[in-house]
């Protein structure tokens, strides 16, 4: 962080400024950091009072920082701005009282967008329910291709305050972005942005779906090149519509199929531009093969799609986005091909922690065993079944809230053999596989897909793939 370099010296609209900060960690500290520098008078707030907590404290009270532990809720007295963490819910009291005030909120990415120098690298944007870290990581692969500087930053756990004020120098930044994030960074204004997909998520937390889309909706406003929307998903081009962009912006689909104007599709297996090329009534620009994207199944030819617009808004040729495409390996857990045993294909989707996401897992493979279950975080599952029924060769269901999944496949998918597993110790995981292995057929795949989050069993989501994949070595060994 480059918050050590920045003296109080620099002239700044923070000078003498009460801020209070809520909320210590991965953005509150840095953010506490460049403010204090910045010549702010900074109070944090924090709802805990752990040790790591304290330790946090103590760093940030030696610089002059004050710090208060355990009360996140009381407004500071004389707070002129707030600065917090993207995942504190809006209606907490902090937040109830400063709106009584007229006191501003920002949150991180707020915070980074005003602080950016001048002639700062611009802004290329991604949200959506699902696909965004692909997606993020395809365009600055495909960025990197063309020559340019750049990063993936934001909601993929890069700091956008780090991507701004250190001494790293970029063209141009590709920035991930979660609605919490979106929600509180009114300033914004992209170079060019892109909304993957939208699906109920987090909706405790926004209040409603449609407080949730117009905060993923807010990543259009002030575009300035290219608002790219999902043309199969009315919804986010209605966000495009609505937005209020700059003077020639224009509204760029994406398309799984044969591409109008002003769209990117894909035609015989090849990847087309028909929105950033001479007369596009007429003309189209091949960029790559389906081959080229890793995996090539079908929403991640979308998360494809999706970046190669927003690098074509930005200038770069057909050549860089098929390198930057083949150059690409998504994170692991995504898709991820672990192993073939007896000619049936072992895949770690461990990644899918809702239905939207495990939907379009389950539709990138013809006849699947499923491995499913989890913490279904208020989710129901029949949609996903009845889409999915005809691929399943057979389901496992693990965790929690299994029992949901098994009345979904006894009312749309009668048919299809079931293995519930009651275990959720550290054995239950290879037991799964066993059972699925035993359901499997020559040519089918084996799918974690679960579908859930995976606290009640794991760690976090790695561990649960982790441990499929420690399965399926055992078995193939
Ligand atoms: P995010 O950053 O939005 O969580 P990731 O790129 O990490 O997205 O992908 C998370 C999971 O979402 C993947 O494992 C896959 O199951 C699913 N996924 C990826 N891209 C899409 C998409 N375009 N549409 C639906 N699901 C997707």
């Amino acid at each position: 962080m480059g918050s050590g370099q920045v003296t109080s010296s620099v002239p700044s609209e923070f000078q003498g400024k009460h801020v209070t900060v809520a909320g210590l960690g991965v953005s509150g500290v840095p953010a506490a950091k460049v403010l204090h520098a910045r010549g702010a008078v900074v109070t944090v707030v924090n709802d805990g009072d752990d040790a790591r907590a304290r330790e946090q404290a103590a760093e940030l009270e030696a610089l002059g920082v004050t710090v208060r532990l355990g009360d996140g809720a009381t407004l500071p007295e004389g707070t002129e701005l707030i600065v917090t963490a993207p995942g504190w819910k809006p209606d907490k009291p902090l937040f109830l009282a400063a709106g009584r005030a007229g006191v501003p909120v920002w949150g991180d990415v707020e915070l980074a967008w005003r602080l950016r120098g001048p002639g700062a690298a611009p802004w290329l944007a991604v949200t959506g329910t699902n696909g965004k870290t692909t997606t993020v990581q395809m365009l600055a692969s495909i960025l990197a291709a063309a020559g340019l500087r750049t990063a993936a930053v934001g909601n993929i756990g890069v700091s956008l305050l780090d991507a701004v004020l250190g001494e790293e120098e970029y063209d141009v930044l590709a920035v991930e972005l979660s609605s919490y994030q979106l929600h509180w960074a009114p300033s914004l204004r992209a170079h060019s942005a892109a909304v993957l997909n939208l699906a109920p998520d987090h909706l405790d937390w926004h209040g409603s779906m449609a407080a949730y889309a117009a905060d993923k909706g807010r990543i259009y406003e002030g575009n300035r090149v290219a608002c790219v929307y999902n043309a199969a998903d009315g919804l986010t081009e209605d966000l495009v519509r609505e937005a209020d962009v700059e003077e020639g912006c224009r509204a760029v689909g994406f398309t799984l199929g044969t591409p109008g104007p002003s769209q990117l599709g894909v035609v015989e297996g090849i990847l087309v531009d028909r929105a950033f090329v001479e007369n596009r009534q007429k003309n189209a620009q091949e960029l790559a093969e389906v081959s080229d994207v890793h995996p090539p199944a079908p929403h991640n030819i979308a998360n494809a799609l999706a970046a190669a617009a927003l690098a074509r808004a930005y200038g770069v040729p057909a050549t860089a986005v098929r390198d930057g495409l083949r150059a690409f390996r998504p994170d692991a857990h995504r898709i991820e091909h672990v192993a073939d045993i007896d000619a049936v294909a072992y895949v770690d989707d461990s990644k899918a922690t809702n239905t939207h996401a495990a939907e379009a897992s389950l539709a990138s493979y013809e006849s699947i065993v499923w491995i499913a279950g989890g913490l279904a975080k208020g989710a129901t599952f029949d949609e996903l079944v009845a889409r999915s029924a005809k691929r399943l060769r057979g389901a496992v269901l693990i965790g929690a809230d299994r029992a949901l999944i098994r009345e979904a496949l006894a009312r749309h998918a009668p048919e299809v053999p079931v293995v519930d597993l009651e275990r959720t110790d550290t054995g239950a995981m290879l037991q799964a596989v066993t059972e699925a292995k035993r359901l499997a057929r020559p040519g089918d795949t084996v799918l974690l897909a679960p579908a859930c989050a995976s606290m009640d069993m794991f760690t976090n989501y790695n561990q649960r793939g982790d441990a499929f994949a420690a399965a399926v070595r055992e078995l193939g060994a």
